[in-house]
């Protein structure tokens, strides 16, 4: 159920747009250049208006599981409810725990019941030691199937979507055995920063990244101002592969 093959560190790239739109936007993702087999991409979304577009629900499903016909690929999302549970084991390969709901333990304690691997975005606000409390909840899983995710905090800078806190990803992975994957694109909100923000996230001993990328940004019905376009994606791809090694990394996309 891992998602890591244990015989050597990699660096995984988990992309996909912010939510998924069609058929032929995931598709586009898929048939890019850099062929990812690791594919994240939101069926429900938590959307801070009620009025935003708040993701296909049960018809992305089923446009995962059409695409998953054609070839193979593992699915992350994000959970909001546990009444989702059902419907998307079938067609997932981890749960994404969004950052609104890292508090919510009771979701927390149904995912650990699983036998999937649950990656745990940091809330807004949390502390490292309110993000790794979180982590109890799902111990049940086993330490290897935790996968933390630093995707930016609130503090008192706003030029920026977030701020990246790449010191804690440096002190969880000196201090603690789960695997830490950074979101470069909720934690700069702007694409322009995204290439170089994973750079310094590889740099800094993470695991692998999130990162949204969509055919079209600007056509996007959620966060188009941080989402990579095809092109924009390939260059990333290609850095990364030309770092890895300088960090003892080999590059999963
Ligand atoms: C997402 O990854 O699409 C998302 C909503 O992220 P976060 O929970 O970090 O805001
Ligand atoms: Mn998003």
């Amino acid at each position: 159920m891992n998602l890591f093959n244990k015989d050597s560190p990699e660096f995984l790239v988990i992309s996909g747009p912010c939510a998924i739109e069609s058929h032929s936007q995931l598709q586009s993702v898929l048939n890019s250049e850099v062929t990812p087999s690791l594919i994240r991409g939101g069926i429900y979304k938590m959307r801070t208006k009620k009025s935003s577009f708040q993701g296909l629900g049960p018809e992305g499903i089923e446009i995962i599981k059409n695409l998953k016909k054609t070839r193979p690929f593992k699915f992350i999302t994000e959970i909001t409810d546990p009444r989702q549970i059902d419907s998307l084991l079938p067609v997932i390969d981890c749960f994404q725990v969004g950052a609104r709901n890292m508090y919510n333990y009771e979701l927390l304690k149904e995912l650990s019941r699983l036998n999937k691997p649950v990656l745990l975005k940091r809330g807004f606000s949390a502390t490292i030691n309110e993000w790794l409390g979180a982590t109890d909840y799902l111990s049940d899983l086993g330490e290897e199937n935790i996968y933390l995710c630093e995707r930016g905090i609130r503090t008192f800078e706003t030029k920026l979507r977030n701020t990246l806190d790449l010191g804690a990803v440096m002190y969880l992975k000196k201090n603690h055995p789960f695997k830490v994957f950074v979101d470069p694109s909720h934690a700069m909100g702007d694409s322009k920063y995204v290439v170089q923000a994973s750079l310094a996230a590889l740099a800094s001993g993470a695991d692998g990244i999130l990162v949204e990328v969509h055919p079209q940004p600007n056509q996007a019905l959620s966060d188009p101002e941080q989402a990579l376009d095809l092109k924009m994606y390939q260059e990333l791809i290609h850095k990364l592969g030309r770092a890895c090694p300088i960090f003892e990394k080999k590059l999963r996309v």
